[in-house]
């Protein structure tokens, strides 16, 4: 059995594995794609102490870093089902089954799509997930903002400060964000907020966005905005779904939840990540994280193998 295994090769899972495998201790690292949503990523401008870098190079030196502590590196596999059988056991999409004393899950999260024309032909050239990420590229542009719920609105208030003008398209008659946040937006000369607005197509000029069109759902009216982003803010679903019958408790959205050492509620499972109630969803948070729940899973070990 591993000492440590991870499941996850994203910021976190790498990040635990490497401060595992620092501890001399047997660590493996299961992963569907090592690198996770940083794969995805183009322009990173907020990883701290590097000015500007790119997903499939950051990816590309964290798998190196990995590798150099000798971690079991198992990828394109997929955890299924996790059960202590005194052990923890690891099952595989594949069939196959790994223990561990302990674990660290980094499973992620994924952006909920809308599903329309336009937003995959124009992702990362226009189409963004992350106002934290990508606000500043849209400095001076005029964005949408397509979710009127707290992530919504929260980025419609932080995009405000840097762009020239929001908008704001809510499928629903109604905003579902916290009172607070829709009174700061509405009192933002430069916010529009739209109601009732079903985001039909995102349209470009075959390099990047230059508008959107929506139908009013009251009127059965067609919208259009012309404008240089699109921040798509329905939800962050985190990759637990195989998680749900396990002893592992999960809140409302599906995060693991964590305690201050990344802990679960199982025994010897630590977690960390996109896919845990930690509040913000970014590289070096989630790296911080790992390092934390690697390093309580070693505590856990220590203290479990005492005479
Ligand atoms: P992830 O990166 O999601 O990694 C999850 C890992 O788990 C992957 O290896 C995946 O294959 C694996 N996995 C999932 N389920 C299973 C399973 N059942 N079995 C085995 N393996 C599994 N953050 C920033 O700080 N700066 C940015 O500029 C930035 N830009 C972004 C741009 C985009 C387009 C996106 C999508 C995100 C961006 N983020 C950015 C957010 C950042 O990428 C995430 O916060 C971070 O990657 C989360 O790390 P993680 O390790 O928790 O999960």
């Amino acid at each position: 059995p591993y000492d440590v295994l991870v499941v996850g090769g994203g910021p976190a899972g790498a990040a635990a594995a490497i401060y595992a495998a620092r501890k001399g201790i047997r660590t493996g690292l299961v992963a569907e794609r090592f690198g996770g949503q940083v794969m995805d990523t183009v322009g990173i401008e907020n990883f701290i102490s590097v000015s500007y870098t790119e997903g499939p190079k950051l990816a590309a030196s964290l798998e190196q870093h990995v590798k150099e502590y000798g971690v079991d590196l198992i990828t394109g596999q997929r955890a299924a089902e996790l059960k202590r059988d005194g052990l923890l056991t690891l099952g595989l999409e594949s069939g196959a089954v790994l223990s561990s004393r302990s674990m660290v899950l980094a499973p992620g999260a994924r952006w909920r799509k809308l599903g329309v024309p336009g937003e995959a032909e124009y992702a990362n050239k226009g189409v963004a997930y992350c106002p934290h990420c990508d606000g500043p590229f849209y400095k001076g542009k005029k964005v949408a903002v397509i979710g009127g719920g707290n992530s919504g609105i929260e980025a419609a208030i932080d995009l405000a400060g840097i762009v020239e003008h929001v908008t704001v398209l809510e499928f629903a008659d109604t905003l579902r964000a916290d009172e607070v946040l829709q009174r700061k937006a509405r009192s933002l000369p430069n916010v529009t907020i739209i109601a009732n607005a079903q985001t039909t197509e995102i349209v470009g000029n075959g390099k990047t966005v230059t508008g959107l069109n929506y139908t009013d759902r009251a009127s059965g009216e067609a919208g259009s905005v012309e404008l240089a982003g699109v921040f798509v803010q329905i939800g962050l679903v985190p990759n637990t779904e195989w998680l749900q019958d396990s002893d592992i408790e999960l809140n409302r959205t599906g995060e693991m939840i964590i305690d201050e050492r990344g802990a679960t509620s199982l025994k010897g499972v630590f977690a960390a990540g996109d896919a845990t109630t930690v509040p913000y969803k970014q590289i070096v948070v989630s790296m911080g994280a790992g390092a934390t729940a690697a390093l309580g899973a070693f505590d856990y070990l220590i203290r479990e193998s005492a005479p």
